[in-house]
Protein backbone atom coordinates (compact mmCIF):
# COMPACT_ATOMS: atom_id res chain seq x y z
CA UNK A 1 0.00 0.00 0.00
CA UNK A 2 1.15 3.23 -0.50
CA UNK A 3 1.89 5.41 2.33
CA UNK A 4 -1.93 7.06 3.45
CA UNK A 5 -2.48 10.33 3.01
CA UNK A 6 -4.70 11.92 6.00
CA UNK A 7 -6.52 15.09 5.70
CA UNK A 8 -6.50 16.47 9.20
CA UNK A 9 -8.78 19.71 9.76
CA UNK A 10 -8.52 21.00 13.66
CA UNK A 11 -8.35 24.45 15.20
CA UNK A 12 -5.93 23.33 18.07
CA UNK A 13 -2.48 23.98 17.09
CA UNK A 14 -1.07 21.49 20.05
CA UNK A 15 -3.33 18.77 18.29
CA UNK A 16 -2.31 18.82 15.12
CA UNK A 17 1.50 18.71 16.15
CA UNK A 18 0.56 15.81 18.22
CA UNK A 19 -1.39 13.61 15.19
CA UNK A 20 1.55 14.80 12.67
CA UNK A 21 4.27 13.69 14.63
CA UNK A 22 2.60 9.91 15.59
CA UNK A 23 1.10 9.36 12.28
CA UNK A 24 4.06 10.81 10.66
CA UNK A 25 6.30 8.09 12.94
CA UNK A 26 4.13 5.25 11.22
CA UNK A 27 5.01 6.27 7.84
CA UNK A 28 1.68 8.69 6.89
CA UNK A 29 1.22 11.62 4.72
CA UNK A 30 0.00 14.17 6.97
CA UNK A 31 -1.74 17.25 5.47
CA UNK A 32 -3.75 19.16 8.49
CA UNK A 33 -5.59 22.78 8.17
CA UNK A 34 -7.01 24.56 10.73
CA UNK A 35 -10.38 25.71 9.18
CA UNK A 36 -12.93 23.89 7.46
CA UNK A 37 -12.60 26.41 4.85
CA UNK A 38 -8.76 25.93 4.16
CA UNK A 39 -9.34 22.03 4.55
CA UNK A 40 -12.18 22.17 2.04
CA UNK A 41 -9.96 24.02 -0.39
CA UNK A 42 -7.48 21.84 -0.04
CA UNK A 43 -10.12 18.60 -0.59
CA UNK A 44 -11.44 19.94 -3.97
CA UNK A 45 -8.36 19.65 -5.92
CA UNK A 46 -7.11 16.49 -4.10
CA UNK A 47 -7.97 12.90 -3.06
CA UNK A 48 -6.69 11.74 0.69
CA UNK A 49 -7.03 7.93 2.01
CA UNK A 50 -8.85 9.11 5.39
CA UNK A 51 -10.14 12.56 6.80
CA UNK A 52 -10.09 12.87 9.93
CA UNK A 53 -12.31 15.99 11.52
CA UNK A 54 -12.19 17.38 14.47
CA UNK A 55 -16.16 18.42 15.21
CA UNK A 56 -15.55 22.03 17.45
CA UNK A 57 -14.46 24.26 14.94
CA UNK A 58 -14.83 28.34 14.25
CA UNK A 59 -17.38 29.31 12.02
CA UNK A 60 -18.00 26.14 10.49
CA UNK A 61 -18.48 23.19 12.54
CA UNK A 62 -17.22 19.77 11.43
CA UNK A 63 -20.50 18.48 10.62
CA UNK A 64 -21.44 21.16 8.50
CA UNK A 65 -17.99 20.65 6.77
CA UNK A 66 -18.29 17.00 6.67
CA UNK A 67 -21.32 17.52 4.35
CA UNK A 68 -19.66 19.60 1.88
CA UNK A 69 -17.10 17.04 1.56
CA UNK A 70 -19.84 14.55 1.16
CA UNK A 71 -21.33 16.51 -2.04
CA UNK A 72 -17.93 16.45 -3.99
CA UNK A 73 -18.20 13.12 -5.78
CA UNK A 74 -14.60 12.58 -5.79
CA UNK A 75 -14.53 11.67 -2.09
CA UNK A 76 -17.09 9.57 -2.20
CA UNK A 77 -15.62 6.42 -0.78
CA UNK A 78 -12.99 8.37 1.24
CA UNK A 79 -13.98 8.13 4.67
CA UNK A 80 -14.52 10.52 6.86
CA UNK A 81 -13.79 9.88 10.43
CA UNK A 82 -15.00 11.94 13.38
CA UNK A 83 -12.38 13.39 16.34
CA UNK A 84 -14.28 14.71 18.59
CA UNK A 85 -14.93 15.34 22.89
CA UNK A 86 -18.12 15.32 23.08
CA UNK A 87 -19.43 12.54 24.72
CA UNK A 88 -22.71 13.17 25.22
CA UNK A 89 -25.49 10.16 23.95
CA UNK A 90 -26.43 10.68 20.75
CA UNK A 91 -23.23 12.73 19.14
CA UNK A 92 -21.71 9.53 17.63
CA UNK A 93 -25.59 9.23 15.75
CA UNK A 94 -25.03 12.70 14.68
CA UNK A 95 -21.38 12.11 13.14
CA UNK A 96 -22.66 9.39 11.19
CA UNK A 97 -25.88 11.24 10.21
CA UNK A 98 -23.82 14.19 9.16
CA UNK A 99 -22.30 11.54 6.87
CA UNK A 100 -18.84 10.27 8.90
CA UNK A 101 -18.24 6.96 8.76
CA UNK A 102 -16.73 6.47 12.44
CA UNK A 103 -15.88 8.18 15.01
CA UNK A 104 -12.41 8.72 17.48
CA UNK A 105 -12.95 10.04 20.91
CA UNK A 106 -10.60 12.69 22.24
CA UNK A 107 -8.22 12.60 23.98
CA UNK A 108 -6.53 11.35 21.48
CA UNK A 109 -4.43 7.66 22.59
CA UNK A 110 -1.35 8.13 21.10
CA UNK A 111 -0.49 4.27 20.98
CA UNK A 112 -4.06 3.72 19.73
CA UNK A 113 -4.52 6.01 16.71
CA UNK A 114 -2.10 4.76 13.64
CA UNK A 115 -4.23 1.31 14.30
CA UNK A 116 -7.82 2.91 14.64
CA UNK A 117 -7.11 4.83 10.85
CA UNK A 118 -5.50 1.73 9.68
CA UNK A 119 -8.83 -0.24 10.51
CA UNK A 120 -11.16 2.47 8.88
CA UNK A 121 -8.94 3.04 5.87
CA UNK A 122 -9.18 -0.94 5.17
CA UNK A 123 -13.27 -1.31 6.20
CA UNK A 124 -13.72 1.42 3.40
CA UNK A 125 -11.61 -0.53 0.99
CA UNK A 126 -13.36 -3.76 1.80
CA UNK A 127 -16.43 -1.89 1.10
CA UNK A 128 -15.58 -0.84 -2.19
MN1 LIG B 1 -11.59 22.00 17.92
Amino acid sequence: MDAPIILYIEDNADNRMLVRRVLMAEDFVVVDYPDGQTGLTWATEHTPTLILMDINLPEIDGYAVTAKLRDLPHLARVPIIALTANVMKGDREKTLAAGCDGYIQKPIDVDLLPRQILRFIQEAQARS
